[in-house]
């Protein structure tokens, strides 16, 4: 702009300058004539006096360089000419001068040159003897006067050139300055062009509507950054480019990349071939997924297109742990293979028994055996089947069972007294020691925990062995305690116990009808409660399994 206006301004002043020169000229070329008339006029006048006095002596005696004298007779005959034979002059009564002068006593005219088209002044006096004394002048044309005025023009104009360019220059960027220190912040304040003030205010208008796009947008991507950075997933957003747009923090840490990468492409971050593929994929509308082992556990990645009027605009990212799916996955797929083997024998050995019944292959005597070996083995597989109900039931979290205060004391009374004859008849002497205790549960499930604790006391033990319960309050808790002087348990299995189907001796397990899944019935049950198992156990002297319930219990569960 600045330059611009420098140019303009540089041609406005130069062409103001030449017009200027050019008037000047005129006007000066005209008041030039003027004055060259005048002189014409007095000269003539001098002339016409000494010719009247002296005659043609006093044009002898003229110096007649610079014009030209000419004396005309009455009748228009030369009678002298100071530049010319008189002889063969014509006559000269025509010449409009000459004429005008014999008419009032003076003339003059003006005429061009036919041989050196130059300007001729003339000017005629009449004498008191009838005849006229003629002065003429030649005049420089227009031409001449520029062509002998050059050189002082070339300096003017030089310096006028030199003036314009400074104050071109000057004027360009005061105009400009004004333009240049605009508070664009503060538009409304800029008061210096009254011309700027529309554009100003839209300007203004639109700061404003910029300033609340922006304000939202800042709160919007705030929020994002709210839940993504809290999100326990990784995100990854990127552009129809592969440039990655936001990264949160999960996804940083899991791809060990840092907040530097926003910008740059996912080959920064990743090179795994995989996904890559996945991503390309994806920008071409495709979404897939694959699982990774990151930091040491497995990752799903998930890889979307995003679409926007059915183009796809760019690429989703999700990375979620599935270590606990996983892991829960490989779970039910041993449970299932152990609920199917621990099926498979008793109905092997049902089976079989029938079989030989059916045939009659089996002693009548021996029937009894056959058919209680049958109830025995049902027996089993009723247990097996309830512990499996009951699990699954746990697995789900027990929630539509109905929590109430449930005294442990007399739960555990009714327990002991419910495996009275188990323990008698294993020779064990079953005792139950302690006080009131008020746990907010599930009663099921804290029938559970005691019969399966005290259940295991009596089957893993010696004849003549103990098994003490005992329910009492500690400060802020509940403690249920089972020992007895049983087998114990080596500590190599003692993490191992609360497994499902885990046991240490299967085939002492089976023989006292052990299904390998009451302690894990017992682990559930706990947890749904929010209590600790303790285990303390040394081989051949006893075990202790102490369950501590929490005695805020009722208010968390509220
Ligand atoms: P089971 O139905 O076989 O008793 P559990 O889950 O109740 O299954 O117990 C798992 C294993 O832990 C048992 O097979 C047994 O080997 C061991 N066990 C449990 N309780 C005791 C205990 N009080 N004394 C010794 N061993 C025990």
């Amino acid at each position: 702009m600045t330059k611009r206006i420098f140019r303009s301004t540089c041609l406005v002043v130069m062409g103001v300058f030449l017009a200027c020169l050019v008037l000047i000229m005129g006007v000066m070329y005209d008041y030039f004539t003027t004055i060259q008339q005048h002189q014409l006029r007095e000269e003539t006048e001098l002339a016409a006096q000494g010719v009247a006095l002296t005659g043609e002596e006093y044009l002898a005696d003229l110096d007649t360089e610079r014009s030209r004298i000419t004396w005309i007779a009455q009748d228009g005959t030369v009678l002298y000419d100071s530049h010319g034979d008189t002889a063969r002059m014509e006559s000269h009564l025509e010449r409009q001068e000459v004429i005008q002068a014999m008419a009032q006593g003076y003339g003059e005219s003006v005429r061009y040159s036919t041989t050196s088209m130059e300007r001729l002044l003339y000017s005629a006096q009449l004498l008191p003897d009838g005849s006229v004394i003629r002065l003429s002048v030649e005049q420089d044309s227009i031409l001449t006067l520029i062509l002998s005025m050059l050189q002082p023009m070339c300096v003017v104009v030089g310096i006028a050139l030199v003036l314009a360019l400074v104050l071109a220059d000057r004027v360009a960027k005061q105009i400009v300055k004004p333009l240049n220190e605009l508070n664009l912040d503060e538009p409304h304040q800029n008061g210096e062009y009254d011309e700027l003030a529309p554009l100003l205010r839209r300007i203004d208008s639109q700061q404003r509507q910029l300033k609340g796009q922006s304000i939202e947008l800042h709160r919007r991507q705030q929020e994002f950054d709210t839940i993504t950075n809290s999100m326990g997933e990784g995100l990854v957003l990127l552009n129809v480019h592969g440039r990655i747009l936001s990264m949160n923090p999960m996804a940083a840490r899991l791809l060990g990349a840092d907040e530097s990468c926003v910008g740059k492409d996912i080959l920064a971050v990743s090179r795994d071939p995989e996904v890559l593929r996945l991503i390309s994929r994806a920008r071409e509308g495709e979404r897939g997924s694959t699982v990774l082992t990151l930091e040491g556990a497995g990752y799903e990645l998930d890889v979307n297109p995003v679409f926007s009027e059915d183009l796809v605009t760019g690429v989703v990212i999700l990375l979620f742990d599935v270590t606990e799916k996983e892991r829960a996955e490989q779970m039910r797929r041993e449970f299932t293979a152990n609920v199917s083997h621990e099926l498979k024998t008793p109905l092997h050995t049902i089976s079989g028994c029938a079989e030989l019944l059916t045939t009659g292959l089996v002693r009548p005597e021996d029937e009894k055996q056959f058919a209680g070996q049958i109830y025995s083995e049902a027996q089993r597989m009723i247990r097996l089947v309830e512990d499996i109900i009951n699990l699954s039931h746990l697995d789900e979290g027990a929630g539509d069972m109905a929590r109430e205060e449930t005294d442990l004391y007399a739960l555990a009374e009714r327990t002991v007294q419910s495996l009275s004859s188990t323990a008698e008849r294993a020779e064990v002497t079953l005792s139950l020691r302690g006080e009131r205790a008020v746990v907010y549960g599930v009663p099921q499930l804290l029938h559970g925990i005691l019969y399966n604790l005290c259940d295991n006391g009596i089957k893993y033990n010696r004849p003549q062995g103990r098994v003490e319960v005992s329910v009492e309050n500690a400060p802020g808790a509940v403690r249920l305690t089972v020992a007895d002087t049983g087998i114990g348990i080596p500590p190599e299995h003692q993490q191992r116990i609360f497994e499902r189907f885990y046991r240490v001796d299967k085939s002492h397990s089976k023989e006292v009808g052990g299904t390998g899944l009451g302690l894990s019935i017992v682990k559930h049950a706990a947890r749904i409660h929010d209590a600790a198992i303790d285990l303390q156990s040394d081989p051949g002297r006893g075990t202790v399994i102490c369950v501590t319930f929490p005695a805020e219990h009722k208010e968390f569960i509220q």
